[in-house]
């Protein structure tokens, strides 16, 4: 704005004296002070005029008159060339504005008229907004500073008892909960922290009382047999009846441990998704006519009929021996669980784009309040009855996991008529795939 004024007042009142000297024939001295006399111009501003040759004809500084010397100024050069031009500076808190114009004729440039103004008004002017810039910009500064400073501190703060609350879940307390407030990404942050956590504390339970489980399974039949060999080793004379009894009894106590640490296996073998690899279309109705095969001796020790109904038409994207696992301890269940003359019946159908296994059974069912838990590894309704059909508390576990890792679903539920209903569904796989059987 200083700029801008200072340049129109100077350019006009230069334009007024050049067009009040470009009326003259000749360009003198005495012309251009009776000029300057009649336009009354302002005392601050210096005025030169000069000739075409940049000689001084009239100067308005009367301490230092100039007149009879040659301007060497570059405005006054460009004033000559015809151009009209302004420049000004601010130094020492003085603004310093000059201006030319040159003094037109019909035959040319008679001259020019060089303006300069020294404004110690505006320069205080220019000065104090400098002064109030560097005053506000320091304050904004020193202001953005600390909220930086105070944002930052939180900020880390917050990131510590992140950091800390990591080191102590990894030193094994899963119970440890951070306790977070706000809704910003660390308050998310720590919330999925807290998720974690939880699901780590639920998995190590779990896997503690798997093994102490386990353990505990293995023991038992390892106890039987040590205390049958020690009674083979102790007693002298043991007849052979008895003794051949004893170690009819220890290999009976090691087929169980064979049949626990298979299940074990199969249930690691879940756990570490190796089945996920090897899915593959396969005609369920195949599967389930060999595992029956191989339960026939069985259900024929217990007197129990099995029925079955299949649909040729069921192929499904599993792994095979998962689609084994699930139908082979559904179905020894329907039989070990079952009364003399009882049926175990296993439908398979296709139920719009689903496979549906249902395998029921006329035994003994499950008491209500089990049948949350039946899927529980290790768990046993009836201790005496699983373990005396060599039951582990595995089999259901497996087919649990089986199902879940072949992407089905599965459902238990008790028919008014009696006994236990279960229904595995599985999405059916897409026709035209080569199927194994
Ligand atoms: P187990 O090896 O003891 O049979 P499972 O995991 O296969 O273990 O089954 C868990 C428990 O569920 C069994 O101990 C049994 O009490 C009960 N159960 C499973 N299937 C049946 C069934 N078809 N009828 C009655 N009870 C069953």
């Amino acid at each position: 704005m200083v700029i801008a004024a200072k340049k129109s007042s100077l350019q006009s009142q230069g334009l007024v004296i050049s067009s009040s000297l470009s009326a003259l024939d000749t360009l003198t001295g005495e012309a251009a002070a009776q000029v300057m006399e009649l336009l009354d111009v302002t005392p601050a501003t210096r005025i030169l005029v000069t000739d075409p040759a940049g000689r001084i004809l009239f100067d308005t500084a009367e301490d230092d008159d100039a007149a009879g010397r040659y301007a060497l100024l570059a405005e006054v050069r460009a004033a000559l060339n015809g151009r009209s031009v302004f420049f000004c500076s601010y130094t020492g808190d003085v603004f310093t504005s000059r201006a030319a114009v040159p003094v037109p004729s019909a035959s040319g440039v008679l001259g020019a008229v060089y303006l300069s103004e020294s404004d110690a008004e505006q320069g205080e002017i220019i000065h104090g907004l400098q002064r109030n810039l560097r005053t506000v910009s320091l304050v904004f500064g020193g202001v953005g500073i600390v909220v930086v400073y105070l944002i930052a501190a939180t900020l880390t703060h917050r990131i510590k008892k992140l950091a800390a609350a990591v080191n102590v879940v990894s030193a094994g307390d899963y119970a440890y909960r951070l306790n977070v407030r706000g809704n910003d990404e660390i308050a998310e942050l720590s919330d999925e922290f807290n998720d974690l956590t939880g699901r780590l504390e639920s998995t190590e339970e779990a896997r503690r009382r798997f093994v102490s489980d386990a353990s505990h399974e293995l023991r038992t039949p390892l106890a039987a047999i040590r205390l049958l060999s020690d009674s083979i080793t102790q007693s002298d004379g043991m007849d052979g009846d008895t003794m051949r009894e004893f170690a009819t009894d220890i290999g009976s106590e090691a087929e169980r441990l064979q049949r626990i640490t298979e299940k074990l296996m199969n249930l690691t073998k879940l756990d570490a998704g190796v089945s996920q690899r090897q899915r593959e279309p396969v005609e369920a109705a195949a599967v389930v006519r060999r595992t029956l095969h191989l339960l026939e001796p069985l259900a024929a020790a217990q007197n129990v009929a099995i029925v079955t109904r299949l649909d040729e038409s069921c192929a499904v994207r599993a792994a095979a021996d998962d689609l084994y696992q699930i139908i082979f301890n559904l179905a020894e269940n329907g039989i070990k669980y079952n009364v003399p003359g009882g049926r175990v019946e296993l439908d398979l159908r296709r139920e719009d784009s689903d496979v549906v296994l249902t395998v029921s059974d006329t035994g003994i069912g499950i008491p209500a309040a089990d049948i949350a838990h039946i899927f529980d590894r290790f768990y046993r309704v009836d201790k005496a009855r699983s373990r005396a059909s060599g039951g582990s508390g595995l089999g259901l576990a497996i087919v649990h996991d089986a199902v879940a890792a072949n992407g089905g679903t599965i459902e238990v539920s008790l028919p008014e008529t009696g006994g236990t209903r279960f229904t595995v569904t599985f999405p059916a796989a897409e026709s035209g795939k080569e199927v194994r059987s």
